[in-house]
């Protein structure tokens, strides 16, 4: 066998499911127990397989499984100290949840009986589920991707030996067979390939200084700290701060009078600030400098009596809180359409700003399309979008013509990040969003050799890491990094956290 999936049951009932769903495929059967997986994984060093997965149904020891449930070990104990790390398991389970299946990630050990042993010792060592074969072949597997995939039959409240037994076992089955696509979707993403790692990637100056800042006001003041709105755009960043004590809020109605409340890095209009006078609440502005830069522009523009052309985007929360600054002055212009159609009081006053994460390209066609029917427009000083969009974007421009698919961290809410999946798609390069290593659908990167990666300015960096080390363990990684510009830019913080 070369370069093929092989996957391992131990019995003939679980390798007929399985090869029902993974037609031409290679389901060897073990045997039951540990000492027949050793004799199979012997076997194994005669042979040169792409991909190993050990597959079946498995006993539930950690609360919250049912029957049915898929479990994708992220590590392989053999309760002897032993343990074999699943370093792709992010990539089958997101095969598996696409496949509509319920799955549970987590470490899973092997066990000489499945129904003897302590359920709440292993399940109080983290441990999700156990099964009779899997530490003897995950040693044999090591040197090519290898996954542990199996459907729980029994758990502490439904024992296998029940009324219910044919009913879960025929699910399970069923389930097993489900299995198929997804294991020969991760299967295919196996291979070498070049990360092409675009730079400046991830934090900017002013997402770093707003995480600080809810950090550091959790410190000294302790928790709750309140948060108006998400500090920045990723959920990874919210759901951390989450856990140390931040309370996010959509509006300060829902802040305690008196309280600490933190303004996030998009900025708020006047009205929020005189909101927060009003309910004596007390204000941490958390807004990047270079946000508050355009609500300072914005304001000097509608002094002067100028229509102020605010280009951005509908809803977003930086466009509200500028749009807050002088609402009888500020006109939204969303796209090029809406430049050819807008209206002005005086064509002789009209200046324009911009959001600060905008695709450079598109604000400049906006923008030529606003001095064509306004030859007087009036620019801001220096560009409001920010020098950390610009970078991202260059980055993303410099590799994407040699990339087969670009993968870029960050939220589906991040305004940045979705301009940089639109700047590779606009150079022909397939690019996709996501929040981190969990969400690549292993189906995307079959015959991907180059994938370009990068990470919105809200994105963590470790984000970064943890798709380098699982695509390392699908087959060697080379990895480029592409630098456009070096960024040295840091803000300080506000006194109250100075
Ligand atoms: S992306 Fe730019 S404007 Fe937004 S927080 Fe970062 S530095 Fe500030």
């Amino acid at each position: 066998v070369t370069g093929e999936l092989v996957v391992f049951a131990a019995l003939r009932l679980e390798q007929r499911a399985l090869a029902r769903g993974l037609p031409g495929g290679t389901v060897r059967r073990t045997g039951m127990g540990p000492a027949r997986a050793a004799v199979a994984a012997r076997r194994l060093s005669d042979s040169t397989p792409g991909a190993i997965a050990i597959a079946g149904v498995c006993g539930a020891v950690a609360p919250g499984l049912e029957p049915g449930d898929v479990v994708v070990a992220t590590e392989v104990r053999d309760g002897f100290g032993g343990v074999v790390p699943c370093q792709t398991a992010p990539l089958l389970a997101a095969a598996v949840r696409r496949a509509g299946l319920p799955v549970h990630t987590g470490p899973v050990q092997t066990v000489p009986r499945v129904f003897g042993g302590s359920r709440a010792r292993l399940a109080a060592e983290g441990v999700l589920a156990v099964d009779m074969e899997g530490a003897p072949l995950a040693r044999a597997g090591t040197n090519v991707p290898f996954a542990w995939v199996r459907v729980v039959v029994d758990t502490p409240k439904h024992r296998l030996l029940s009324p219910r037994t044919l009913r879960t076992g025929a699910t399970a089955l069923r389930r097993l067979t489900d299995l198929g696509p997804p294991l020969r979707a991760w299967a295919d993403a196996a291979g070498p390939r070049t990360v092409l790692l675009a730079a400046p990637r991830s934090f900017c100056a002013g997402v770093e200084r707003a995480i600080d800042v809810v950090e550091e006001a959790l410190d000294r003041y302790g928790a709750p700290i309140y948060v108006r709105k998400q500090i920045v755009h990723n959920a990874h960043v919210v759901r951390e701060l989450s856990a140390k004590g931040a309370v996010f809020v959509d509006e300060l109605a829902a802040v305690p009078a008196g309280a600490t409340v933190v303004f996030s890095a998009h900025g708020v209009s006047p009205a929020v600030r005189d909101q927060a006078d009003e309910r004596r609440l007390d204000v941490i502005d958390a807004t990047c400098p270079l946000v508050s830069k355009v609500h300072a522009e914005a304001r000097r523009f509608a002094r002067r009596g100028d229509t102020v052309l605010l280009v951005g985007h509908q809803g977003h929360e930086e466009v509200e809180g500028t749009l807050g600054e002088a609402p009888e002055s500020i006109v939204l212009v969303t796209d090029e359409q809406s430049a050819r159609t807008v209206q002005v009081a005086d064509p002789d006053r009209v200046s324009y700003l911009t959001q600060t994460t905008l695709s450079v390209d598109e604000a400049d066609r906006v923008v030529d399309v606003l001095r064509q029917r306004f030859p007087a427009l009036a620019a801001p000083p220096s560009d409001d979008i920010c020098y950390a969009t610009t970078n991202r974007q260059e980055a993303v421009r410099a590799i994407a013509r040699r990339c087969d698919l670009l993968l870029v961290l960050g939220s589906t809410n991040s305004s940045n990040s979705l301009r940089l999946v639109e700047v590779a798609e606009a150079d022909g390069c397939p690019a996709r969003l996501v929040d981190d290593i969990g969400e690549v659908d292993p189906g995307w990167l079959a015959g991907v050799r180059t994938l370009g990666l990068t990470a919105g300015a809200s994105a963590p960096p470790d984000l970064v890491d943890r798709v380098i080390d699982t695509l390392s363990a699908l087959g060697p990684v080379r990895v480029d990094e592409v630098t456009v510009a070096t960024e040295s830019i840091r803000f300080a913080l506000p006194k109250e956290v100075s």
